[in-house]
């Protein structure tokens, strides 16, 4: 039998199918967005961080390549998106959390937008969940334009996070109102991103061959 979508039961019924496993895709996908106004559906293996930075890129932006051509909707947008990508992971001096110039004031915040938005997120989910999970605290919310700025800005897809301020983790979550616990799945993001962040580096600084 030729494998068809049509009356395909083992494909997702709902969601877009991966664009890399197109008939074998089995989990759920997200909206990928990459710069040049290029996004892409992934499955969550495919869009995972791992996928992305695994050997600097070059698995991600090789296996999109070929995805794109097979469909023939490889553009020019899609050529720099994809050098884009390349580009941002093999700058030196990369480091997975970095202090980023310019003072700024809600680092945990930021950190949590950038770690939904390079799990594929879209940016209006993150604004209207940060705005009516916050609306209520004492100290002022950032702005949803604010935090589309933050989204644009895009450290993630270098995978670089803001770092949270220091003695973060030496918060006393008892006392922290319900909107400003941090919720498990962030925690989750950022342990993921911690370890993964690690091995390019290390292997970039040893020089290792492609
Ligand atoms: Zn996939």
């Amino acid at each position: 039998m030729i494998p068809s979508a049509y009356k395909n039961s083992r494909i997702p019924w709902k969601s877009d199918l991966c664009a890399v496993c197109m008939l074998a895709t089995r989990s759920k996908t997200v909206e990928v967005q990459l710069t040049h106004g290029v996004s892409v559906m992934l499955c969550t293996m495919h869009a995972s961080e791992e996928f992305r930075t695994m050997r600097s890129g070059r698995d991600f932006v090789a296996t999109l390549t070929r995805c794109f051509r097979a469909t023939r909707s490889m553009t020019r947008n899609h050529e720099r998106a994809l050098s884009a990508h390349l580009e941002r992971l093999n700058r030196p001096q990369r480091t997975a959390t970095r202090s980023l110039p310019g003072s700024y004031h809600w680092k945990a915040l930021r950190n949590e937008v950038e770690h939904r938005a390079a799990a594929g997120e879209s940016m209006r989910t993150i604004v209207a969940d940060l705005r009516a999970r916050h609306a209520h605290d004492v100290a002022d919310v950032p702005s949803a334009r604010t935090v589309r700025r933050w989204y644009h800005d895009g450290r993630w897809r270098e995978n670089v996070r803001t770092a949270l301020r220091k003695g973060y983790h030496h918060r006393d979550p008892a006392k922290a109102s319900r909107a400003q616990k941090d919720r498990a799945h962030i925690t989750r993001l950022r342990e993921t991103h911690a370890a993964t962040a690690r091995a390019p580096a290390s292997t970039l600084a040893a020089g290792a061959p492609p």
